[in-house]
């Protein structure tokens, strides 16, 4: 079962992403590289969430809660109770190797580890973690808390 989510990158997919997993109830770990990052990106999250009262599409209530459920942070030390796992940052494969290096020690062996990444291979990626098995592509699309489709890619190894 998945109950809590990281998110790795508060721009506009993770702070996206962070916002329609924390809206379906989940408890998400939002991760930048600096807390500057991480409090413009949950800045954005709430504005876009004021957005959806504006238009009926989420009351205050909810907006209240769901923004209660995510918790910004610099580093992976919260991570460790992350059931998955979506990287969502600048797309460049030597920055995503080192994020998974980073992480991946900090996570339970059973957890899920996705990339959000446009055009970089899933299979590379993997074989750099030590869960080729549990990692996968995971795309969503841009504005997340709009466009409701996500492509699911396997990597050679995916199981
Ligand atoms: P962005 O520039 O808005 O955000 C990237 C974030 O990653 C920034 O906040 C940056 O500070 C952070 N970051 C950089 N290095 C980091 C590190 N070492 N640890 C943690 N955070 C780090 O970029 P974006 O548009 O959100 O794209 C993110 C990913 O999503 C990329 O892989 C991109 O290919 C993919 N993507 C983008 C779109 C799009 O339309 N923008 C659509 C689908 C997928």
């Amino acid at each position: 079962m998945i109950h809590k989510i990281g998110v790795i990158g508060a721009g506009q997919m993770g702070g996206g992403i962070a916002h329609v997993f924390a809206q379906s109830g989940f408890e998400v770990r939002l991760a930048d590289v600096h807390q500057d990052a991480v409090d413009k990106g949950i800045a954005a999250i709430r504005k876009n969430m004021e957005r959806q009262v504006a238009r009926n599409k989420l009351n205050e209530a909810e907006k209240e809660v769901a923004l209660s459920r995510i918790f910004g942070q610099v580093g992976y030390e919260k991570f460790s109770d992350c059931d998955f796992v979506i990287e969502a940052a600048t797309e460049n494969e030597d920055i995503k190797n080192q994020i998974f290096k980073d992480l991946i020690p900090h996570l339970p062996p059973a957890s899920i580890v996705a990339s959000n990444t446009s055009s970089i291979s899933i299979t590379r990626l993997a074989a750099a973690t030590d869960r080729p098995d549990r990692f996968m592509g995971v795309h969503f699309m841009n504005p997340v808390p709009v466009m409701h489709l996500v492509e699911l890619i396997r990597g050679i190894a995916t199981s």
